[in-house]
């Protein structure tokens, strides 16, 4: 993984300095790697408010 941002707001992960969803501030520092596919049946989904597919960040500092 090259130089990946996760984002402050909705922990979305993605290359760019602000997100491309929220358009919130991205960090470099963060930790963990979640992928959602479906989020009505992912329980870590629901509980972090995803409601969207894609790459999330567990953790982002
Ligand atoms: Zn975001």
């Amino acid at each position: 993984m090259i130089n990946l941002r996760a984002c402050r707001q909705c922990h979305f992960i993605s290359d760019q300095a602000k997100c491309p969803r929220c358009g919130g501030e991205t960090s470099k520092e963060w930790q963990g790697y979640l992928v959602v596919v479906d989020p009505l049946r992912s329980m870590i989904a629901q509980k972090m408010g995803i409601k969207a597919g894609g790459r999330y960040a567990l953790r982002v500092k």
